[in-house]
């Protein structure tokens, strides 16, 4: 570790964690000044009744305004169109329930319901850091899933005319997060896999990254103990409260950790998230990329890798350790068995090169690198 240089370390979002945590909506309502909230939930979330049970317990539950069909993966259109119902119902802040898709929903709304016009002009890539301000709508976040960490982070991914845009600023942190494991208990086995993976891969990466910034890999790493302590408890016994108690810590370990920046698997699920008529899930994709990732990686953090290695309790390779648990969690093989086919590889590599999570891998990775990096984890 180099001890030149001026480290960026953030911790923002007051959370309150532990089961029946959600029930502290109403004072927080209260505490933000909110008296009108949108709801931004999604159909899954909405028809399991978690959204109902959360909203109903809180006072006065005739005031909150719904937006329920949110889709897999936000779009413009979606942001566009539950910012319309925000402002045609008078809403004054946020209250998102769901996994990454509603919280990220949840901030495009927050974005435009107080900012001009169109979207992509804040996209992190055009500049837009700098033109998000502090007019942002209050937002409260409720995650239902153990893996995005959306609730802590200061960024949303966005689908704009076919590319995943990344929008980024300090003011698009939710105002509080409200992390309830109660409300995962129902969570089923592959989602509960897939998720707790991208939790994991933040750790991974994080801790892996290259930047300086101790307490977010002390962060990562106790997020990475968490996951392979408790992933396949979780994922086997849906209502075990200890495993799903730590499986969300791990998750939101995962969000305040990865200021300090990702890597290359992400570099790679984030192009072929994008994949159009393919609608592949972010923490599937991470499962199956991350065994080569990691083997790729080694040689540039040994030390890293032994740390790693004792935290997982894993003898061997850690590439290894993470196929064997893919396969424990029930997780596909490859991208092939996803549906991702041969022939966009190359077109993949090049975006992967030119994704800003390329930047903090652990080791630098070339567009070349990437496409054998795909190969392998094609899987047969
Ligand atoms: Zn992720």
């Amino acid at each position: 570790m180099s001890v030149d240089g001026i480290a960026t370390i953030r911790y923002l979002t007051t959370t309150s964690f532990g089961f029946g945590a959600s029930l502290l909506l109403d004072g927080v309502l209260a505490e933000l000044g909110i008296g009108h909230p949108l709801v931004v939930t999604d159909p899954g979330v909405r028809a399991a009744g978690i959204a109902d049970g959360v909203v109903d317990a809180a006072r006065d539950s005739g005031r909150f305004t719904w937006f329920d069909h949110t889709p897999p993966n936000p779009t413009e259109a979606a942001v566009l169109e539950a910012t319309e119902v925000f402002r045609a119902s008078g809403c004054d802040g946020i209250v998102a329930i769901g996994g990454g898709s509603s919280i990220d929903l949840a901030k495009g709304v927050a974005l435009m319901a107080t900012h001009p016009g169109p979207l992509v002009d804040y996209a992190a890539v055009n500049g837009g850091v700098e033109r998000i301000t502090s007019r942002v709508a209050p937002t409260i976040a409720i995650p239902t899933t153990a893996g995005t960490g959306s609730e802590v982070g200061r960024a949303a991914m966005i689908n704009v005319d076919g590319r995943k845009l990344d929008f980024m600023s300090p003011y698009l942190f939710p105002a509080r997060a409200l992390c309830d494991p109660a409300l995962t208990l129902e969570l089923p086995p592959y989602l509960t896999a897939a998720t707790g993976m991208d939790a994991l891969t933040h750790c991974l990466e994080t801790y892996l990254s290259p930047l300086v910034n101790p307490p977010a890999e002390a962060i990562a790493l106790d997020g990475v103990e968490r996951v392979a302590r408790w992933i396949a408890t979780a994922t086997a016994e849906g209502q075990n409260r200890e495993a799903r108690w730590n499986m969300m810590m791990a998750s939101t370990e995962g969000a305040l950790t990865f200021q300090k920046g990702l890597g290359a698997v992400h570099a790679m699920a984030h192009p072929l998230g994008a994949l159009e008529g393919l609608p592949l899930h972010h923490g599937t994709l991470n499962a199956v990329l991350l065994p080569a990732v990691l083997r790729f990686n080694e040689p540039a953090a040994p030390a890293k890798f032994d740390r790693l290695r004792a935290v997982v309790g894993a003898q061997g390779e850690l590439g290894a350790w993470v196929v064997e648990l893919n396969v424990r969690l029930g997780l596909p093989a490859g991208l092939a068995a996803v549906g991702v086919p041969a022939d966009v590889v190359p077109r993949i590599a090049a975006a992967a090169e030119q994704d800003p999570a390329t930047e903090t891998n652990a080791r630098p990775a070339t567009q070349a690198d990437y496409e054998e990096l795909l190969r392998s984890s094609m899987g047969s």
